[in-house]
């Protein structure tokens, strides 16, 4: 829960002067081309609230930072990183993830311009229903393997990819945010950097303790294979309704996933539980798919994926949760 809730930007009433700007260059936005409307959701430093353009009545997301509270807790580097890879991604064309359409500040408030995900977390749909069927834990899982290709394709590790950090659009189809552990790697072998022995020194990670992965714990390398182990994770979750590594402490936590300590429950699909013990890999270049070139062709042929056409999902009618 946010400790204090970035305080509601002035809300749009009064027309604006028209601004005196070069052609084909787009204003910059200000708070007052939105309406804000009620609070959607808090993080640590964050208020997000559900807006409309003024321009053209679209819905949308906005994340208003309060820019003492980042500072008060060194949080300008994590800020910075999320909007880098907001942009990256956004600019990319790839879909399911959440899109940043546009970023400004006033005196105290930082504020993201984001596509509303009407649909709320994946989190919450899972615990509603207790777990979910074969189709739905194979429908979503295609379309988080189809994101995690486009992330491996513009060198981008997440490195906190959950279930509260996958949204649901309109449609219920995915959009993957939270891009503030995220990693843009200069080299694609190694992402062994200062940043990452440093965090080892100080015995930190980067991520939330159910699904981060062993190397991400020792901070030996970071590669877009650590996403795959949350990718495993994710599905054990979605099949089963707990995640794989549980406990009380963060610490029995790690200890478990150091020592690959989980089980199946009975009845867990065995095609399902034959693709997570192929994620669920200590040594990240041994999980299923860490060497394919492009792509991740090794886990889209798993007998686990049969039936589905990865080309076609954003097209596709989600099937129903229940
Ligand atoms: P923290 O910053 O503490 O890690 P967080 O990343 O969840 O938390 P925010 O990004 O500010 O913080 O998001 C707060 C909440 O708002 C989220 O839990 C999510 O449910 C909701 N939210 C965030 N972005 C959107 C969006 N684009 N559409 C709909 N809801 C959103």
């Amino acid at each position: 829960a946010c400790p204090s809730r970035t305080a509601a930007p002035q809300m749009n009433g009064t027309s604006q002067p028209p601004q005196q700007q070069p052609q084909h260059t787009p204003a910059k936005k200000t708070p007052r081309d939105f309406i804000f409307g009620k609070v959607i959701g808090e993080g640590s430093f964050s208020t997000v609230y559900i807006a409309k353009d003024i321009h053209n009545r679209k819905e949308l997301a906005i994340k208003v930072c309060d820019k003492r509270h980042i500072l008060r807790e060194h949080k300008e580097e994590y800020i910075k990183r999320e909007k880098d890879v907001l942009n990256i991604v956004s600019n990319s064309g790839a879909p399911f993830f959440v899109k940043l359409f546009a970023t400004f500040q006033d005196a105290t408030r930082l504020y993201f311009v984001l596509t509303y995900a009407k649909h709320g977390e994946l989190l919450p749909h899972i615990n509603r229903v207790g777990s979910f069927d074969m189709a739905c834990s194979r429908f979503y899982a295609a379309e988080i393997l189809v994101a995690l290709e486009h992330l491996k394709r513009l060198n981008i590790v997440h490195r906190d990819l959950k279930p509260e950090n996958i949204l649901l659009d309109e449609n219920m189809h995915i959009l993957i945010t939270d891009f503030g552990s995220s990693k843009i790697m200069t080299n694609e072998n190694d992402t062994n950097d200062e940043d990452d022995r440093s965090r080892a020194r100080k015995n930190s990670f980067v991520g939330t303790a159910q699904y981060v992965s062993p190397e991400l714990l020792t901070a030996k390398t970071a590669s877009t294979s650590s996403d795959l182990w949350a990718l495993g994770c994710i599905i054990y979750q979605m099949v089963s309704g707990l995640p794989p590594f549980r406990s009380g402490s963060e610490f029995l936590i790690f200890k478990q996933i150091m020592n690959l300590n989980y089980e199946f429950p009975d009845g867990f699909c065995p095609i399902a539980k034959d693709l997570i013990e192929k994620l669920l890999v200590l040594e990240p270049y041994q999980r299923l798919g860490a060497t394919d070139e492009v792509g991740y062709p090794s886990i889209r042929q798993h007998n686990f994926f049969q039936g589905i056409d990865f080309e076609t999902l954003q097209n596709q009618t989600p099937p129903l949760i229940y």
